[in-house]
Parts: structure tokens; sequence; C-alpha cells
């Protein structure tokens, strides 16, 4: 049905090109193109049958993306390299009219922030080219708040507590090591929490509110309340909620590390002088920490990511719990990446065939919760990431 031109060739971006070389009936033409050209061809390569060509391409240079996606022609860019990438890759398809999508919000490289008010900015400049951004579509962001949709449309007349709760039970042997991009994740765990109660926000320190959970599966886990960027775009959509939360399993050994890594500097991202040279502290431990693509070989374990909400329907209180499991030996017998690339891809290919088959369509800027939920559903089950649903169950929350 159409081109698309992926670009970002780390774990997730090999788990996109993985999904999407397996549905040539949609992706009839594949690109991957990432700053370096030589991981894009041992992931074609990986792939097989000429299925993947490949591109250099600088993503922070929006001449650089306007020229090849006119070469390429594709009816979609779908954006896995980093959140830093967001707004020039946002430009390049204003310039050339093209629909675009991506798994993580826009954030300032200078300020570990993010928020949605710079791609929303977009939204009438989107509308007026008639094409379409799709922010947001990962595992959460994404699945989760298509779960908090699919709640809404069949199990609630309002919902009113939301507790997003994501388990990593896997185990990669490794002493520390990120599951995503080690600069991205580590900006992303160290700040403040913050949760939605009555109307506002509520900022709490780093890890101050943990409780044990337990997870289909996997069992009890000591799970830390984080800030998280779908709770911006859940709680202005859903107005009946009072309370939206997002809760992280950490293991002491992590969090151990994480205040080492805190306390001596090293997740500094303003510049330092090192040998004449600047240096982000930040950036540096990301060279000497594992790379998150390479984790999956001897990686046990599953995660589990879910949704667990209460609410009324027809006048009773209600409660809900969706929620997916995923095992990281399986995903890596796919695709040859561990578990929290293979969940972060699975659905990015899914919400491109959304798209791409004119399932979801609009003018503008969108997150996931505004589209029909039921053929997004639907294809979990058929791609990798089924799902699972209980009603009237304890919450713990
Ligand atoms: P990686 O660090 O493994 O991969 C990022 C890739 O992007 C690398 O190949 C890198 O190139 C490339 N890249 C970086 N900067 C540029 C640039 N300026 N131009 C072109 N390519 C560039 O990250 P992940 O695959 O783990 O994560 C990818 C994205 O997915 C991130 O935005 C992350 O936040 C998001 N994510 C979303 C989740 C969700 O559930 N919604 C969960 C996990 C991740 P090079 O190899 O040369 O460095």
């Amino acid at each position: 049905m159409g081109k698309v031109l992926i670009i970002g060739a780390g774990g997730v971006g090999r788990v996109v090109a993985f999904k999407c070389a397996q549905h040539p009936e949609v992706f009839e033409e594949i690109m991957l193109a990432s700053r370096t050209k030589s991981k894009c061809d041992q992931i074609a390569e990986a792939i097989g049958g000429n299925r993947i060509k490949t591109a250099r391409v600088d993503a922070d240079n929006v001449p650089e993306l306007v020229a090849l996606i006119k070469d390429f022609q594709p009816d979609l860019v779908l954006h896995v390299a980093l959140p830093y990438q967001d707004l020039t890759i946002m430009d390049a398809c204003l310039e050339t009219g093209v629909n675009y999508m991506d798994t993580a919000n826009y954030e300032p490289k200078d300020v570990a922030k993010f928020e949605y008010k710079w791609q929303w900015a977009y939204h009438d400049r989107f509308k007026e080219a008639g094409i379409m951004a799709l922010l947001g579509c990962g595992f959460d962001p994404g699945v989760t708040s298509i779960f908090t949709k699919h709640a809404v449309k069949h199990h609630f007349d309002e919902i009113h507590m939301l507790d997003i709760v994501d388990c990593n039970g896997g185990d990669h042997g490794k002493a520390f090591a990120t599951n995503f991009n080690p600069e991205i994740n580590i900006r992303e765990v160290t700040q403040k929490g913050k949760y939605w109660k009555d109307g506002q926000w509520v900022e709490t320190e780093p890890h101050e509110i943990g409780k044990m959970l337990t997870y289909p599966g996997i069992g009890p886990k000591k799970s830390y309340l984080i800030y998280h960027e779908e709770l911006e775009s859940l709680v202005k959509n859903f107005p009946s909620l009072k309370q939206a939360r997002f809760w992280m399993t950490f293991g002491d050994e992590y969090l151990t590390h994480l205040r080492v890594i805190q306390n001596i500097g090293m997740a500094g991202i303003q510049p330092v002088k090192f040998k004449g040279m600047d240096i982000v502290p930040l950036e540096f431990l990301k060279a000497v920490l594992p790379d998150p693509g390479d984790l999956g070989e001897n990686y046990t374990g599953e995660t589990s990511i879910g949704c667990r909400i209460r609410g009324v329907k027809g006048g009773q209180e209600k409660t809900y719990y969706v929620w997916n499991n995923c095992k990281h030996e399986d995903a890596y017998a796919e695709t040859g990446t561990q578990g929290v690339s293979y969940t972060t891809g699975v659905p990015a290919m899914i919400g491109a065939r959304m798209i791409m088959t004119g399932q979801w369509k609009g003018q503008g800027v969108f997150n996931v919760e505004e589209f029909n939920p039921d053929p997004f559903m639907e294809r979990l089950q058929l791609d990798g990431l089924p799902w699972h649903e209980k009603t009237g169950i304890d919450l713990e929350l």
C-alpha cells in the first residue's frame, strides 16, 4: 500500500524494520536511514531478501532530511531515532507534505524536560498541509494510551483513577545497563516524580513513593511512582480522570548505581571541560555503558505493562486491568533484540499500519488515544504482543 521511511537504527529501529518487513501487503517499500549507515546495513542484511533499502542521514539537519524524503518519496516517516530530532523531522515532513509518527515526545538537549507543548504547537501547520502526525506510538507511551481508550470504549461509562504499571521482570546479567537509550532513560528516571490529582499536578522527589505491586506471571515487585509523558495527553483527553499515575519497577541494584552516577556528577547534561574539550558527562557515560541493542542474547524473564483502572459502569464502581507480558527470549529469537525494544517497535509498526491503511486518518497532530482502539488492539494480538484483561479485581492501588 505504500512506502515507509524509518529513521533510527537502534534497538527499536531494528524491531520496526523486522516487523514492517513481515507485512509486504502494507509496507511495499521500506527504507531504513540513520546517522551510521553500517548499522542500517547490518539490520537489512539480517532481514535479507533485499527488503530494506538503507541510507545515511543526520536527522538534526532539515535540508538533509528533505533531500532524502524527496528522493525516496515515502507515504510516512516513522521516527525512532532520539526525541531530540522530533522537531527537525516534523519540519522536514511539513516541507515535503509527508505523514509523521514517533514513539517519544520532544525534549531539548540542554533541559531534561519532556512535554508535548512543542509538538502540539505544530497542529495547525500539519492541518493546513493536509498531513498527520501521530505522537507517542510505542508501548508507553502508545499501547498504554490505547489500553485506556479501549477501557473507556468497552468497559466504563466514566473512568476516575488510572494507574499505568510497567514492570521489567527480566535479567540481562549485567551489573548496570539501561533497556533503551541510556541518555534518554537516565534523564527520564532521575527527574522528579509527578502525578495528576483532582485537577492539578502533584510533584514528588525522585523515587519518593514506592509500593509492592504484583505482576501477572512475575510476582510482587517494588514499583516507584515516576512521571511519564502519556499522563499529559491522557488527562487532557479523558477529563473524567481524578487521578492518573505511572509506576515503574526498579531493582535495588539499579537504584544504587543510579544514585552513585548522580552523586559523582555523571548524570550531568551540561558540558564540562576535559583536556581542552567540551564533554557532556551523560553522553560520555552512554559511550561506556552496554548498548541496549546488545542486551538481548542472554536476557531472561519478561516484561509486564498494563493499565489498572477504576471507574463506574451502570452506576456501579468497577475495577479493570489490561496488560501484556513479553518474554525477552521470544523477542530475541524473532528480531535479535530484547523485550523493551520489541514492545516499543511492534506498536510503532502497527501505528504505521493504521496510517498506511487509512484506518486512522486525520489532518493535524494527534495522540494515539484520539483514534479508534479496536483495529490496533486486534493487531496487537496478531503481531506478537497479546493482551489480557480482568474485571472486578483488587488493583492494589
Ligand atoms: P538507540 O540509542 O538504540 O537508537 C537510536 C538510533 O538513532 C541510533 O541508531 C542512532 O544512531 C540514531 N540517531 C541518533 N541521533 C541521530 C541523528 N541526529 N540522525 C540520525 N540518526 C540518529 O535508542 P532506542 O532504539 O532504544 O530508542 C529509540 C527511540 O525509542 C527513542 O526516542 C526512545 O526514547 C524511544 N523509546 C520509546 C519507548 C516507548 O515505549 N514509547 C520505549 C523505549 C524507547 P547511532 O547509532 O549513529 O548513534
